[in-house]
């Protein structure tokens, strides 16, 4: 019992300095619904309660569609695209991935990573999470891959591992806005390259991205880990516009 005055010492720290990390995080990220940006409440986290309540969580986890053919090989297709929700330009849900993209909103990519992966456990039978990598470039401006923070959220949930060394990106493409769908096709070729291809031979990859448009730059990445050989495939992503 002549630890219990350290003990508490110890706990009180802790607190203090728990409390002072929320603080300081909360400079950063006011306590706000990352949606509507109404104030949180104890015990809400990034969404206020209407948020999460209306949140337009995609119906059904589906298949192969004929309109990804123009982008994906057959070689390497897909069995499942898996999708958290639906938004269009006029949904204020479109926050969410604004604000993990361009106000580096780092934690808010794990915690919809999270959701997705309670939304597909038990369906998804990947045994490993490979994110669509950066450039180091563009990565280190962010200071941070959004997909990979995607997919340690998912990995929490599913316990699988997540292999952010198998591709990596060897060109910045530009950006695929305002261009058509063969021009983001020549806009993206040859911008992978396989590094660990021995990780993911035989295995079943959930390749990870944070929205997926066209499908262009997941194709060109799909080709790529295919060069593992004996590799299936299944697609995760929060949201998804094809
Ligand atoms: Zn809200």
């Amino acid at each position: 019992m002549k630890h219990t005055g350290l003990w508490r010492f110890g706990a009180f720290l802790k607190g203090v300095l728990s409390a002072s990390g929320k603080a300081v995080a909360g400079l950063f990220y006011p306590r706000v619904c990352c949606v509507c940006g109404e104030g949180l409440v104890r015990g809400e986290e990034y969404m206020c309660t209407a948020c999460l309540a209306d949140f337009p969580f995609a119906d059904e986890d589906f298949g192969w569609q004929p309109e990804m053919g123009s982008c994906w090989d057959s070689a390497c297709r897909p069995e499942k695209l898996y999708a958290l929700y639906y938004y269009n330009k006029f949904s204020p849900y479109k926050n969410l991935i604004y604000q993990i993209k361009y106000d580096s909103h780092k934690m808010l990519g794990r915690y919809l990573g999270r959701m997705l992966g309670q939304k597909i456990r038990g369906k998804c039978t990947a045994d490993c999470i490979v994110p669509v990598p950066l450039h180091p470039k563009r990565e280190k401006a962010r200071g941070f891959n959004q997909a990979r923070e995607i997919a340690c959220g998912l990995a929490d949930v599913l316990e699988i591992p997540v292999y952010d060394d198998v591709i990596g990106r060897i060109q910045n493409n530009a950006s695929q806005t305002g261009k058509n769908a063969s021009e983001r096709l020549k806009n993206v070729a040859n911008i992978f390259e396989l590094r660990q291809p021995q990780k993911i031979r035989g295995r079943h990859v959930l390749l990870v991205d944070d929205v997926i448009t066209t499908g262009a730059t997941v194709g060109a990445c799909l080709r790529v880990l295919s060069g593992a050989g004996k590799v299936r495939f299944s697609l995760g992503c929060l949201a998804q516009t094809l």
